[in-house]
């Protein structure tokens, strides 16, 4: 009975210096861990990390639901307490990331609200005319959806290459030099936006859905209708909605009727089918905020999503 007690600490010795050893091992090569909630963000980090880079695990929370009614899970909070750097944007849709951080203590983790970060240019949220109000939603907060502004992705990128230089002091050389680059792809797909919209026979938009593209709008000068504002949670449109957007696609003869990733269509075709003097088209624009750009997560691309949106928005404005 003594010798196999004996043998039993001995073993259990043997385990705890293997498991010592092994900790002390990694700790040292220790993947940094970096965890974001939405697509575009992931995206960027993968950009400026570089996607050959081993030092960095960087983690999407499930996105294959719509942002506007996430609810972390207990494993996301799970992953946000023990990352090293957490990046969110800090707006309507995950507004319960800050609440979760005021009360977890932050110590030895980063965290970035990307709005914050953003300051004076985040706008507040339109309600433009025509639009179907929604009577809870709380109207006087920032218009979250500074991502489909190729010229605020710029900054927030330069914010997370900064971030993660100071996490990973040893690779900032490379993290500015991805950034760089990005920065410049990011430029230069601005430059095209700015010329093909330019240059355009038409400057309106009219999207039978939501409306997360304020920022677009602006930085390319086009006015807009919509159906509902940028976060509403209404998804059924009154009689008067659809008849305004139909008189409106008739008065300016508008080539096409634009909706989101993930709509079934039908408000688009009855606005369409209300519509008397233009048959216009139904195209689709990817505001990456389901699962149409997460799901395809590993494939799909910020840039490639914002370049299908050009030509989208090309074929809309055109005559
Ligand atoms: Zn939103």
């Amino acid at each position: 009975m003594k010798k196999c007690l004996c043998a039993l600490l001995c073993v259990c010795l043997l385990a705890c210096t293997a498991l010592l050893g092994g900790c002390g091992s990694t700790s040292q090569n220790k993947r940094l861990s970096v965890v974001t909630t939405m697509f575009p963000i992931y995206d960027w980090l993968r950009q400026i990390t570089g996607t050959d880079n081993h030092t960095i695990e960087i983690t999407l929370l499930d996105s294959s639901v719509d942002p506007h009614g996430y609810q972390p899970t207990a494993e996301d909070i799970v992953r946000i307490g023990q990352c090293d750097l957490f990046v969110f944007f800090g707006g309507t849709s995950d507004a319960w990331a800050r609440e979760l951080l005021a009360k977890t203590d932050n110590t030895g983790r980063m965290h970035i609200a990307l709005l914050d970060a953003l300051g004076p240019a985040v706008l507040p949220e339109e309600t433009a005319q025509g639009m179907q109000t929604d009577p809870d939603e709380n109207t006087d907060e920032p218009d979250e959806h500074v991502w489909l502004s190729l010229r605020l992705a710029q900054q927030m990128c330069r914010r997370i290459a900064d971030a993660l230089g100071e996490l990973d002091p040893i690779e900032r050389t490379a993290y500015n030099a991805n950034a760089e680059l990005y920065l410049a792809r990011l430029r230069a797909l601005d430059s095209r936006f700015i010329a093909a919209l330019d240059d355009a026979p038409q400057h309106t938009i009219l999207v039978a859905d939501r409306f997360p593209f304020l920022y677009l709008a602006r930085d390319y000068d086009l006015t807009y209708y919509a159906a509902f504002s940028g976060c509403s949670t209404e998804s059924q449109a009154s009689f008067q909605t659809i008849d305004f957007l139909a008189k409106k696609a008739d008065a300016l003869g508008l080539h096409a009727i634009l909706q989101l990733e993930g709509a079934d269509g039908k408000l688009a075709q009855t606005i369409r089918d209300a519509a008397k003097t233009v048959d216009p088209l139904i195209l689709t624009m990817d505001s990456m905020q389901s699962a149409a750009s997460a799901d395809m997560q590993n494939d799909a691309s910020y840039l490639a999503i914002m370049e299908q949106n050009l030509q989208t928005l090309q074929t809309a404005l055109s005559s």
